[in-house]
């Protein structure tokens, strides 16, 4: 089978981490994820990751409670690094090559946010994860992975939900909601359809970048994904080509 993206940012939230917990990391969920991630890894696509921090703590969250919400923001770029870490860590059990790179700077723990060293390790077949989402308070993972799917050339972002694509509404509270299988980015912005925050999607659309949205819990999505096979619900301009404009 063909790829249809050979170059691909997933973007996992921190909840994607959390499995059944409520909290935290769950092993058995990471391993999970880690032998999907194999799986495609094998395909010969080149793969990189965005991770979320939600599961551990959100820089909205904090500010409601009486934080200073750029403080509260960088706990939640930390919790993202955590995060990093544990994913690494599943990966490189099953001897996948990985690096994280983090948007704020610790050496110890992960090299520094240099694109032009992501897209050789990407290159050379290992798989980049980037924590710290941009660096910047105020902003979400979602963005994160927009701009960096944007400086590395990506051909797609992939993103990872709990549910089987987008949906007219909540479908775990309305039995009417209906799936899309396609949408354009102008659509999910004015229904205001919780693909990805509206920067995030903004981002995608001034530069044509196609997102898949799909159920990550859902055993070889991924893979089914990246074969342009249909899996959840695609994301694309006008056009309908959903193919990102090459150096533009
Ligand atoms: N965050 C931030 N700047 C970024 C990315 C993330 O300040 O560029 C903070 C923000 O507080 C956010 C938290 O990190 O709430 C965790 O990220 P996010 O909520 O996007 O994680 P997810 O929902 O994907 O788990």
């Amino acid at each position: 089978m063909p790829l249809k993206y050979k170059r691909i940012l997933l973007k996992l939230s921190g909840e994607a981490l959390m499995g059944g917990k409520g909290y935290g990391i769950d092993a058995a969920t990471v391993d999970f994820l880690a032998k999907e991630i194999r799986d495609v890894a094998s395909m010969g696509v080149q793969i990189s990751i965005v991770i979320g921090g939600g599961n551990i703590f959100r820089g909205v969250q904090g500010s409601l409670e009486g934080m200073e919400r750029a403080s509260a923001d960088y706990m939640g770029m930390l919790a993202t690094v955590i995060n990093a870490l544990a994913l690494q860590n599943a990966l490189e059990k099953y001897d996948l090559p990985t690096r994280v790179q983090s948007a704020i700077e610790m050496q110890e723990l992960a090299e520094p946010y240099i694109r032009r060293k992501a897209m050789r390790h990407l290159e050379k077949g290992r798989i980049v994860i980037f924590a710290a989402g941009t660096g910047n308070p105020y902003f979400t993972t979602d963005t994160a992975a927009a701009l960096r799917a944007m400086e590395i050339g990506a051909d797609v972002i992939l993103k990872g939900t709990k549910v089987d694509g987008v949906y007219s509404s909540d479908p775990v509270k309305d039995p009417k909601a209906r799936k899309f299988s396609e949408l354009t980015y102008m659509e999910v912005l004015k229904k205001g359809l919780g693909v990805m925050d509206s920067t995030a999607v903004t981002l995608c659309m001034d530069n044509n970048l196609p997102i898949v949205v799909f159920n990550l819990r859902g055993k070889g999505n991924i893979r089914r994904a990246v074969e342009g096979k249909k899996v959840g619900t695609l994301v694309r301009g006008n056009d309908g080509a959903g193919i990102k404009k090459k150096n533009s």
